[in-house]
């Protein structure tokens, strides 16, 4: 990242773990991939009906500066039906993924120095988004042996007098699991207590098994410091459209407009007739995808139970996602990573890309159907039976 053309700040630059597993592919035909989070299942057809169709009668231009008025209106509609919260549409901002929307919320809320904290294990481009927008990324370690909760001691004593923002991300990339309501009602008290914010990444909410999804900002007195983020990528099998909104108080997605206006100006016109669509059928369209990932991630759970020296949290509570203890395979995670990629064709990422505490971990997206799943099973069976 080193040149003369290129601001020094970021000359430490360098790529995220996901973005470098492209590299380690190479040279393998029967390769099985469970590193990178793309659902491999093309966009419900409807939807993608409904978009060409829209896209033919003219919604090919910018569109309103804050989004599509009618994918507005559906996710008023939707929070309401679904979490019996009234929002108003001041209080959305439509965004070109929720990649882009925690760099935008990100670059708004923070002044230089201000700090992030984080639950550990995290998704990986956490760290790049609150460096690059002159944050301090802190972390707050969560356990196996604790169900991946957040403990309230650890997430207070982490908080100092330039903390800003926790960024909460239930249901979780990577561990796969969901904080309790327990959990979220303590970490209320906490942020009232200190008077910071939340940012809310919600995207896997149509992945929660176990219990019904509850927002963070749903619960009391939370909706004034919460910044919730969701997407339509994994909810409606659709990361190539890109295409995301913000739910926070209006003075907040007041300068999430300025921000972006000179960012992205505004998103995909076709994506959010797209999403207008999506949200509109998602009691029809959602049940089964949720069905398709719950059995691959229930089944390949029940497998690696199996597997000598390996073991994960069974069943499974939430996304596609399955963070295999793997500590009693004597291997670190780097290790573990590579001799199963050289010796059974099986590409994982290293449980140490998503935070130090990772380390006895590797995670394993099942975005692969289940005869796939079965055979990279069979292949770690061999490989740790003695
Ligand atoms: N947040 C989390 C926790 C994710 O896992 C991902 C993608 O994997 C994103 C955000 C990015 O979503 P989008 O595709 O809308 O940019």
């Amino acid at each position: 990242m080193k040149h003369k053309y290129i601001a020094k700040k970021h000359w430490g630059l360098g790529h995220s773990a996901m973005s470098g597993s492209d590299a380690l592919k190479g040279g393998c035909n029967d390769l099985i991939d469970f590193s990178i989070g793309n659902p491999d299942l093309v966009t419900p057809i409807p939807i993608i009906d409904a978009a060409i169709e829209d896209a033919k009668n003219g919604y090919t231009g910018y569109g309103s500066f804050r989004g599509d008025p009618e994918l507005v209106s559906e996710i008023v509609k939707q929070y309401k039906k679904d979490y019996g919260m009234d929002i108003s549409s001041k209080e959305i901002y439509i965004t070109p993924s929720a990649t882009a929307a925690m760099y935008i919320c990100l670059k708004s809320i923070l002044d230089e120095g201000d700090e992030v904290i984080v639950q550990a294990p995290y998704y990986t481009k956490y760290i790049e988004q609150v460096e690059l927008t002159g944050g301090k990324f802190v972390t707050v370690d969560t356990y196996e042996e604790e169900d991946f909760q957040i403990d309230p001691t650890r997430l207070e004593a982490a908080i100092t007098d330039k903390t800003k923002a926790i960024i909460l991300n239930t249901p979780s990339n990577p561990t796969g699991n969901c904080l309790s309501i327990e959990c979220m009602k303590e970490i209320a008290k906490i942020v009232e207590k200190h008077d910071i914010l939340v940012i809310a990444d919600d995207i896997y909410t149509a992945y929660s098994y176990q219990e019904e999804f509850v927002p963070f900002a749903s619960l009391p007195g939370m909706f004034e410091r919460t910044i919730t983020i969701n997407t339509v990528s994994k909810n409606f099998l659709m990361t190539g459209w890109r295409l995301a909104w913000i739910v926070a108080p209006d003075y907040l997605t007041d300068v999430f407009q300025i921000i972006n206006d000179g960012i992205a100006f505004t998103a995909c016109s076709v994506s959010q007739r797209a999403a207008i669509y999506a949200l509109k059928h998602r009691k029809e369209i959602q049940p089964a995808i949720t069905k398709v990932f719950r059995e691959r991630v229930e089944y390949a759970a029940d497998r690696i139970n199996k597997i000598p020296g390996l073991s994960v949290i069974n069943p499974p509570k939430g996304t596609f996602y399955l963070f295999p203890n793997i500590k009693d395979t004597g291997l670190t995670s780097e290790e573990f990573a590579r001799e199963v990629l050289e010796d059974a064709h099986i590409l994982v990422l290293p449980g140490t890309a998503f935070g130090e505490c990772g380390e006895g971990y590797v995670r394993m997206s099942c975005t692969m159907d289940i005869k796939q799943i079965a055979e990279a099973m069979d292949r770690l069976e061999k490989k740790f039976t003695k």
